[in-house]
């Protein structure tokens, strides 16, 4: 599989992913609108390597398991190991940042929540995690001061501002790092804002992360 990071002067690398640890929940109008309550500590789920693949290719969704749904996420790429980190380790272990979508079978999701089981067959399965090249972040970039969107045949339906985060990046991946440890190549997804949805076949999608990541795709 091809994941890519591309520097600012057009030059690309390729990189070999690892894990994806996800954090369920870190938007409040999110939590509201699946009627969650927001949790106190973060909830944390993860995606293997295999879940991945590039989001500029076609996106494969299954069919016989009921409505998948898009969530799109802040990704940010993991450039040096973190455990029990402090922030300026995390800080300095942020190799870049892009997009995200935590697919989802919802229906599937709800099922096993309602029986107490773990959330794997409708968050990990293979392909649940397209996932966009990566850019590195700028001098004066703020991360919690990016905007990202999604647009489904040229209409809005999800437009993030990571200072809606509940708990922001730096603290997300310290509280991660003391029960996973994070490695070069590691993903971390860190939450959806409001207006999920069900992914359809046929659908073109538009994904942008503020001025440096735009991006289509469709679903197949
Ligand atoms: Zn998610």
């Amino acid at each position: 599989m091809n994941f890519q990071f591309h520097w600012h002067d057009g030059c690309s690398i390729d990189w070999v992913p690892g894990k994806v640890v996800c954090v369920g929940r870190n938007y409040a109008a999110h939590a509201e609108e699946l009627n969650n309550p927001v949790p106190e500590t973060p909830l944390l789920f993860m995606k293997p390597a295999t879940a991945l693949v590039p989001l500029a290719d076609p996106i494969r969704i299954p069919h016989e398991q009921g409505e998948v749904h898009f969530e799109t996420e802040l990704a940010v790429l993991i450039g040096q190991t973190l455990r029990d980190a402090t922030a300026q380790e995390v800080r300095n272990a942020i190799a870049g940042v892009g997009l995200a979508l935590d697919l989802t079978l919802r229906e599937l999701q709800s099922q096993l929540k309602a029986e107490g089981h773990p959330w794997e067959r409708a968050k990990a399965f293979d392909g649940a995690c397209p996932l966009s090249g990566f850019v590195p972040l700028q001098g004066t970039d703020d991360l919690q001061n990016l905007t990202f969107s999604l647009a489904i045949d040229g209409e809005l339906r999800q437009e993030g501002q990571t200072r809606d985060m509940i708990v922001p990046v730096v603290d997300l991946l310290i509280h991660i790092s003391q029960t996973f440890t994070l490695q070069t190549g590691d993903v971390v997804l860190t939450g959806t804002p409001a207006g999920v949805g069900v992914l359809r076949s046929g659908q073109t999608l538009t994904l942008d992360l503020a001025d440096r990541i735009h991006l289509t795709t469709t679903v197949l």
